[in-house]
């Protein structure tokens, strides 16, 4: 019989990618989300548009399911996460979420279930030197993460691990380093530096000006969609629960990200640094757990993801302009 899978937001950025992964690979796959994919229609077998914050949604969501990959957050870039008006919101929604779907997963005696937690997780003391970053795995405690997106996180995957240890639910937990490719957010203020800067650099003319938060000179790593997928589903597959980075090692400035995207767009423009909401200095994943664990880690360069990110990105901004018109 088909493994029957549930991807709880299947119709966000990740979950809708895993969806068509999971689909190629021959499963059985129901989806859940508040709201379809916004940019391709999902070829989920079964596609229910419903709150996870509500226990009964989360009982039928869960009905006849072996494995679960959790995806659903209330969350979005710096612009969502970092300026402390949708704290509440964050924590309160998320908790919801996942509170109720592993205790379904428990109740429906569920096989594994995946978590998707974050590197905003790790505590901001060891992200203040930019060119020196430490997240390795156990770096995480004493915790001190520095937004609540993070204290959600680090939170949920303690409530995971709980019930792994309590109920023997088999559970396996991913701290994701900044995830970037097409059909992501790249508009609105929920959207990731990648996206935004793609977009900036679409939208401006040859020798113009694009607006960069802070100086510029905080540095992060960014992973392309498919590698992503890649390292969940390796996790699922292995006997090992993590926490573990999955992201990339490749660590660049945001100026230098905003030059490199200028470059596959074939485009000169001038950078102004702006104060606005950055997040920590320096950000990078560290990479040895799960290669020690899984044998494998993320190799595409920042410039292969770059380069199928924009084309899609630019093509967007037109669309989006055309409407306008
Ligand atoms: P996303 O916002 O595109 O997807 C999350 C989905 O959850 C959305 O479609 C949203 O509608 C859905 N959702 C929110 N509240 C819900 C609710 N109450 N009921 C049902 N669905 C609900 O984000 P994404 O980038 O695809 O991220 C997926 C997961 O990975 C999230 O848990 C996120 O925290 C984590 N993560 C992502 C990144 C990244 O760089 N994209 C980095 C670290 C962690």
């Amino acid at each position: 019989m088909k493994k029957k899978i549930l991807v709880c937001g299947g119709g966000g950025f990740i979950g809708g990618h895993l969806v068509k992964r999971l689909k190629d690979m021959g499963y059985w796959v129901r989806a859940c989300d508040l709201k379809r994919n916004e940019f391709s229609s999902s070829p989920a077998d079964e596609f229910i548009v419903g709150d996870l914050r509500d226990p009964l949604v989360c009982k039928k969501v869960v009905e006849n399911i072996d494995e679960i990959y959790q995806l659903a957050a209330d969350m979005g870039g710096a612009g969502y996460i970092f300026t402390g008006d949708n704290d509440s919101a964050v924590m309160h929604n998320s908790a919801l979420i996942n509170l109720n779907v592993v205790e379904e997963a428990r109740l429906q005696n569920v096989k594994k279930i995946f978590y998707s937690s974050s590197a905003c997780m790790y505590p901001e003391y060891n992200q203040l030197d930019p060119d020196n970053p430490k997240l390795s795995e156990d770096s995480a405690y004493p915790a001190a993460p520095d937004s609540e997106y993070g204290w959600e996180k680090l939170f949920s995957e303690r409530l995971y691990l709980s019930y792994q240890r309590n109920y023997g639910l088999e559970v396996h937990i991913a701290r994701f380093h900044n995830i970037f490719g097409p059909e992501g957010t790249w508009t609105g203020g929920k959207e990731k530096a990648p996206a935004a800067l793609c977009r900036k650099v679409a939208k401006t003319e040859e020798g113009g000006e694009i607006e960069i938060w802070g100086d510029g000179k905080q540095t992060r790593s960014f992973l392309y969609i498919d590698e992503c997928l890649e390292g969940v589903l390796r996790l699922m597959d292995s006997d090992f629960s993590g926490p573990v980075n999955i992201g990339s090692q490749e660590m660049i400035s945001i100026n230098d990200l905003a030059k490199l995207i200028m470059d596959i767009a074939d485009k000169k423009l001038n950078i102004k640094n702006i104060p606005g909401p950055e997040g920590v200095r320096g950000r990078n994943s560290d990479n040895a757990l799960i290669k020690e664990k899984l044998g494998w880690a993320p190799s595409e360069s920042l410039r292969s993801g770059l380069e199928k990110t924009y084309p899609w990105i630019l093509q967007q901004s037109k669309k989006a302009l055309a409407k306008d018109i």
